[in-house]
């Protein structure tokens, strides 16, 4: 029988390519807020304006080798199946009318968290979650253990090595036929490489 899940995670992003930061914010997650599971979101396609982004499909894919290796996380397709701009604030109703017993948490960097008024209906995704939050900059970002979240919220500060990794920036390698390196997990680096993905123009 499976456990109950008590306390559940919720972690989003375009993952174009997912990379080894997301990995270890994801393990990091699972053990420090000993979450029972840890659902990872891929955006839908509609969700980032500024620039098309790879093939739901691969990102969804590439999710799913990235992720696999940590058992309590679970790569969620909804957003993804959405037609319309995907919402953080929908998903966590969703996830709340399902385990209604679990307690909630938002997984993210520490851009996401300096940008999360500026998401819509951040008061009521603050009032339903926890945000769970890791360093990206280093020691000198501002708002110390608050990343400049507001007061209402409540928040968890994760543990995190600092690590640069970035999908732009293995773009702009792969972009440029140079190879990405340790940041890309294998199976990713496999997957890109067996669909062309993220060729030199
Ligand atoms: P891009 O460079 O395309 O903006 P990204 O590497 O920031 O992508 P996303 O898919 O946008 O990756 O990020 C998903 C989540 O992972 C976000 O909450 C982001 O803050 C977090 N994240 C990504 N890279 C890191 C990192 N190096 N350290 C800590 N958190 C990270």
């Amino acid at each position: 029988m499976n456990q109950p899940v008590r306390r559940l995670g919720m972690f989003g992003g375009a993952f174009d390519p997912p990379h080894r930061a997301h990995v270890a914010l994801a393990q990091a997650a699972v053990g420090q807020l000993q979450l029972d599971q840890l659902r990872i979101f891929p955006t839908g396609n509609a969700w980032h304006k500024s620039r098309a982004l790879t093939p739901a499909e691969h990102r969804l894919a590439m999710a799913r080798l990235a992720f696999a290796a940590i058992p309590e996380a679970e790569v969620d397709d909804r957003e993804i199946r959405r037609t319309g701009p995907t919402y953080t604030l929908e998903t966590l109703r969703e996830l709340h009318a399902e385990f209604p017993q679990a307690e909630l948490f938002l997984v993210m960097g520490a851009d996401q968290a300096r940008a999360f008024t500026g998401w819509r209906d951040w008061q009521a995704i603050a009032q339903l979650a926890t945000l769970a939050v890791a360093g990206r900059d280093g020691p000198a970002e501002g708002g110390g253990q608050h990343f400049g979240l507001p007061s209402e919220a409540r928040i968890q500060p994760l543990q995190l090595p600092l690590m640069d990794d970035s999908a732009t920036g293995i773009r702009v390698r792969l972009a440029a036929g140079q190879d990405a390196g340790a940041p890309l997990p294998a199976g990713v680096a496999g997957y890109i490489a067996a669909h062309y993905l993220y060729l030199p123009t």
